[in-house]
């Protein structure tokens, strides 16, 4: 219980972002954390794609984003990044669905979003494509793997990854960018950092082994509370939500199942 209300006054650490200046100064923070954060690591900060995530978020805060240079946004669920896609179409704004996908909602997918962070089955696979087929869309796609072990995260165990992956191909109109995790839920930065390096190394793995399956063999990991650790463990895209926003009103167990 005590944990709990912890938990809660740490998300309300991060910053309101209530004006286009507010959202403006946290884009940049976030920005300058993964530029030292990418050459810590002897990387470069172009490599790192961020990817502001928008849930909760009411449409007009949105549109101050968009007018802060945000030009994509991911979303948790469905029915939310719809209603926004439709109510912002004049922004042109590119739709990232980065939460798990029940088959019934594939449909709505295909019909709006660019991208789709959370392929974990086959099934989903199957209606995806055969939806983008239907309208002559593409999706790039990235497959969630399981990296902290934990129940009640979604995602592949990573040991059945590549053969996931090897069953991918049929589907053209998918094109696979490469590996998502969200890492452990902890304090212990070692454990959380863990978590990325094992992504990091299955991506490397599949990559000796098979090339192809993996596109550009893309990792997106890191989210506001670890988005830092995420780079330097490799990511290419951080998916960052409070950071930008301001703290969100919503348990985080309203968008991850618990067990
Ligand atoms: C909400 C969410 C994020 C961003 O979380 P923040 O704490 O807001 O940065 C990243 N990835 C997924 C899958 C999410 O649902």
């Amino acid at each position: 219980m005590v944990a709990e209300q912890d938990a809660v006054s740490d998300r309300s650490d991060y910053p309101r972002a209530q004006s286009r200046q507010d959202l403006a100064r946290n884009l940049a923070v976030v920005r300058g954390q993964i530029a030292a954060a990418a050459e810590r690591s002897g990387r470069r900060p172009e490599e790192v794609r961020l990817l502001p995530v928008a849930k909760t978020v009411p449409e007009q805060r949105i549109r101050l984003a968009a007018q802060a240079g945000c030009r994509e946004f991911g979303e948790n669920k469905v029915q939310e990044a719809r209603r926004k896609h439709d109510n912002l179409a004049e922004l042109d704004i590119r739709w990232s669905i980065i939460g798990h996908l029940q088959t019934n909602k594939a449909k709505d997918v295909a019909a709006f979003a660019a991208e789709f962070q959370a392929l974990d089955r086959l099934r989903v696979a199957q209606v995806l494509d055969r939806r983008l087929q239907a309208v002559g869309r593409g999706l790039d796609v990235y497959v969630q793997v399981n990296t902290s072990g934990e129940d009640s995260k979604y995602g592949l165990p990573p040991e059945e990854t590549l053969r996931f992956l090897k069953e991918l191909p049929p589907f053209t109109a998918l094109r696979i960018r490469g590996l998502m995790t969200l890492a452990v839920f902890s304090d212990d930065t070692d454990q959380v950092r863990a978590c990325f390096a094992r992504l990091r190394q299955l991506r490397d793995r599949v990559r000796e082994q098979n090339p192809d399956l993996i596109g550009p063999g893309g990792l997106s990991m890191g989210m506001s509370g670890d988005y830092e650790i995420a780079v330097e463990e490799g990511a290419t895209v951080v998916r960052v939500g409070q950071a930008i926003f301001g703290a969100r009103p919503l348990p985080d167990s309203y968008y991850w199942p618990t067990t």
